[in-house]
């Protein structure tokens, strides 16, 4: 592990203040992949990072003690979570568990609750992914070292993405929340010394392509400040599925985040998003597509999961997630509607 220098902001102006002087310093490391600062939230992905050497930030601003530690209503009927709020504050609080329970029963299958009492959202957005050879500093991995090479085509794979990969990286999302918040179609807000912005979640995330060490599109000291969900649309039910080796404190095989409404017997509107099989969270449109106006039974929830995997592209041990991804599908809808 690396010296690194620990220093604490008090708030959003001093932690952006922090960042900016490191990253206007001459430094090779310091770009969004590689960069000479990480802010510290929960810790739990960070620290494990560093003490494996995948990680060498020169310098770490602890922001768990900003005041980004709420969860309101907005006027209009969404709600904004702020980004040190803890996973497991947002899954169990009233307005997640009535309004969104697809947000909820996500991040209540994630890790465990120790975890959960440490994780906070902007940690989970950017936690990065559970490929072995990106946390083998000993192996290639074009993720961690541009241009090194990618041990897992033809290694290692079977937990790894069939979805949206590249010829440079497979490596699968791990996140359970940020699915939900895919099909929940949040938004990602931001803010640095230049500008704040609000990046829609699914233009938040990258495809691996060539440049796999950049996986979204936040820039070198950025700072997430909150994350905001759209008013809930009424009548609609939304369910997280998720398939793992075990039952508990295990990434996801394949999961589905769906939001359906159903009004006269037909599906009026839908939202899916996957998990576990892309190397974003996976928002197929092309699902959603094959069941607008079906009624809501098997024949269209399967054409949903054909039409989902339809370009799914499985390495040497991943093939069987082609079809546990369709039948995650399916079921996570028959359980969406059988309640509508
Ligand atoms: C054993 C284990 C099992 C797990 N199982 C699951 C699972 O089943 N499902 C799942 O979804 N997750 C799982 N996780 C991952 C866990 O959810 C993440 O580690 C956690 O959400 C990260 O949040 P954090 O606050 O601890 O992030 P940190 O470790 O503090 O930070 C992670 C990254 O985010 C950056 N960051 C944090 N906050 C901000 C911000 N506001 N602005 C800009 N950058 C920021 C940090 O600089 C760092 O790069 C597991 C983790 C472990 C260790
Ligand atoms: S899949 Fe991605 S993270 Fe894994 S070894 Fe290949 S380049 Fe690295």
């Amino acid at each position: 592990m690396e010296h690194f220098q620990l220093k604490r902001a008090a708030d959003v102006k001093q932690a952006l203040d922090m960042a900016t002087a490191q990253t206007s310093a001459a430094s090779p490391a310091n770009t969004p992949s590689t960069p000479s600062t990480r802010f510290l939230a929960g810790g739990t992905t960070l620290l494990d990072l560093m003490k494996l050497d995948v990680e060498r930030p020169a310098q770490v601003i602890d922001i768990h003690r900003l005041p980004l530690d709420k969860i309101e209503t907005l006027d209009g009927g969404g709600v904004t979570i702020g980004a040190t709020v803890r996973n497991a504050d947002l899954a169990n609080h009233p307005l997640i568990k009535t309004h969104y329970p697809v947000l909820s029963q996500a991040l209540l299958s994630g890790a465990s609750a120790q975890l959960r009492n440490m994780a906070t959202t902007g940690g989970n957005l950017l936690q990065r992914t559970r490929c072995v050879y990106f946390r083998d500093t000993a192996t290639p991995c074009n993720k961690r070292e541009p241009g090194s090479g990618c041990s897992a085509i033809g290694g290692f794979n079977r937990n790894l993405a069939i979805l949206g990969t590249s010829d440079h990286c497979i490596a699968t999302n791990p996140s359970d929340m940020i699915v939900a918040m895919t099909a929940l179609e949040a938004t990602v807000h931001t803010e640095s010394p230049q500008a704040k912005r609000s990046i829609a979640i699914d233009d938040f995330f990258l495809l691996p392509g060539t440049t796999p060490e950049r996986e979204t599109s936040l820039d070198a000291g950025e700072l997430i400040t909150h994350v905001t969900l759209p008013a809930p649309m009424p009548g609609n039910r939304s369910v997280y599925l998720k398939l793992r080796d075990r039952a508990s404190y295990e990434f996801a095989l394949a999961s589905a985040a769906v939001v359906v409404t159903v009004s006269s017997g037909r599906i009026e509107h839908v939202r899916i998003a996957l998990g576990g099989v892309g190397v974003k969270p996976w928002r197929s449109h092309d699902a959603e597509a094959a069941l607008l106006g079906r009624a809501p039974d098997a024949p269209a929830f399967r054409a949903a999961a054909e039409a989902a995997l339809q370009t799914a592209r499985p390495q040497s041990q991943n093939g069987f997630k082609v079809e546990l991804a369709k039948r995650c599908i399916q079921h996570a809808l028959t359980l969406a509607t059988q309640t509508a």
